[in-house]
């Protein structure tokens, strides 16, 4: 049963602002963001959870950005207090809150940057398809006219649409089931999207998105994204070039290095 009360206890836990996206770090999985789609209404469908891959039918994924060195590429790097641990960044940036105008515009622009973001993943089949009349090397994605469906990442961080996803979602819990959930609708209209109410209830058609090999591994997503310990968060981050001048002190009770193990995340 695909975890309702989760999904919106986990909303409720943090609201973080969007700070940016980093990106999918998938070269196999369709990504599929509000603004990778081209205006339309697009059929939609969450894909019921699947032990050890999507448990819960979603995942949370709370990442900070941190820039070591001027000019150089950001890090991006696991929020630990999103996964109930200490986070060495989450720490320093509400001590930060306080001090944060005394700072130059550049160390401000670092520290902003380190802002949580909070998104939420959802395996979803989408009549979509790559544009096929675009030349770009990501081309966005338009409604397929044909109604043909792929399996997909729905990736959302816009707090409206989560609202009104858990909405539904309590209303009807069975809203993923293979057999007794519902297609709906999913409006993007400039950077205005909406969630139609429900479409069509019927088995869900792309059987094969259940097959062994094709159910998104939800869990293996985001490898790429670095998992530093609040020690090792602490050791690099006070180097940084922006923090000369920045108080670390609070450092003083971290705990011990090695909260989390280098797999999966627990959710
Ligand atoms: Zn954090």
């Amino acid at each position: 049963m695909f975890d309702h009360i989760g999904l919106k206890a986990a909303q409720t836990k943090d609201q973080y602002k969007y700070r940016g996206s980093f990106g999918a770090f998938s070269n196999e999985m369709v990504f599929v963001r509000p603004r990778d789609l081209a205006d339309g209404v697009y059929t939609m469908r969450l894909l019921p959870p699947w032990p050890e891959r999507n448990p819960r039918g979603f995942r949370r994924v709370v990442t900070h950005q941190v820039q070591l060195e001027p000019e150089r590429e950001f890090k991006i790097i696991w929020c630990l207090r999103a996964e109930d641990a200490d986070c060495f960044v989450c720490d320093l940036l509400e001590i930060l809150a306080e001090s944060y105008k005394t700072y130059t515009e550049a160390q401000q622009r670092a520290i902003e940057a380190m802002t949580p973001f909070e998104r939420f993943l959802f395996p979803i089949t989408i009549d979509a398809m790559k544009d096929p009349t675009s030349t770009d090397k990501y081309p966005p994605l338009v409604r397929n006219p044909s109604g043909q469906s792929i399996s997909a990442i729905w990736e959302i961080w816009q707090p409206g649409i989560l609202r009104k996803l858990t909405a539904m979602l309590e209303q009807y819990p069975t809203l993923s089931d293979l057999q007794q959930g519902s297609y709906f609708q999913f409006t993007k209209n400039g950077k205005q999207y909406d969630l139609g109410g429900l479409y069509r209830k019927e088995p869900l058609q792309l059987q094969e998105a259940f097959t062994e090999a094709k159910y998104p591994r939800i869990n293996k997503l985001y490898k790429k994204v670095h998992r530093w310990t609040y020690a090792e968060q602490y050791e690099r981050i006070k180097n940084a070039w922006w923090a000369h001048n920045i108080p670390m002190s609070i450092t003083e009770n971290a705990p011990e290095a090695g909260i989390l193990d280098d797999g999966d995340v627990p959710f």
